[in-house]
């Protein structure tokens, strides 16, 4: 028996969720609909799904704030299906831990294969390979952090960036190799977002958060 993968679709244009679901279900995904900001946050809370397709304009909460509520209890990969085509509204979604962003209107085809590629980012790529350093413990499959022992709650991206770090010990990278790297689109993005998520990261590794050293005007570097 094979296990279909959970896609959860928060948008309140019905017609749009049918077209959606019906093209998943084609492509052997299960999918579920939800209306509302609030209905999707708890529909991802009780599902536990593979994949979020988020729209921005909802009725009731803003996407990006569904996108920040999501990320408190989850690292579910979401990508965004918006009508809106700025770039700063692209930034918002993505720095609030969306992991990519679909503008609307937008093929059947490209939307299954961002689906596929966003998949395919998320997950891990082998099972039991738990990654440490100098207390610190990172395990991709059941993506749990801890230092010395105890449990570090991280969000999407932090984990991503830790991973990155524990990956390439010991390499200076620059900010612009991290965006790459972590960020895994064409971020047009400031680079300095990758500084607020460091900062963010040092401080939850405490003591531990020495090891992620600046490397003045480039990057940063991972070393014990
Ligand atoms: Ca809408």
């Amino acid at each position: 028996m094979s296990h279909k993968l959970t896609v959860v679709i928060i948008e309140d244009e019905k017609n749009i969720c049918t077209f959606i679901e019906t093209t998943l279900a084609n492509h052997d995904y299960k999918a579920v609909s939800a209306y509302t900001g609030k209905e999707g946050i708890s529909c991802i809370a009780s599902l536990c799904p593979d994949v979020v397709l988020l729209d921005l304009g909802l009725p009731d909460i803003d996407g990006i704030d569904v996108i920040r509520s999501v990320r408190e209890f989850s690292s579910v990969p979401i990508l965004v299906i918006s009508a809106r085509s700025e770039e700063n509204e692209k930034v918002a979604a993505l720095d609030a831990g969306a992991d990519d962003y679909l503008v609307k209107p937008f093929g059947v085809m490209e939307m299954v294969s961002r689906v596929k590629a966003v998949l395919r980012r998320c997950r891990p790529q082998e099972t039991g390979h738990v990654l440490s350093a100098g207390g610190i413990s990172l395990d991709p499959e059941r993506r749990t952090v801890t230092v010395e022992g105890q449990r570090v709650q991280l969000t999407y991206k932090e984990f991503e960036l830790l991973t990155y770090f524990l990956e390439n010990q010991g390499i200076a990278l620059s900010r612009e190799k991290i965006l790459n790297s972590v960020w895994n689109y064409d971020y047009f993005g400031d680079a300095r977002t990758i500084d607020t998520h460091v900062k963010k990261l040092r401080s939850k590794l405490g003591d531990k958060g020495e090891y992620i050293k600046t490397i003045w005007g480039m990057g940063y570097k991972f070393e014990v």
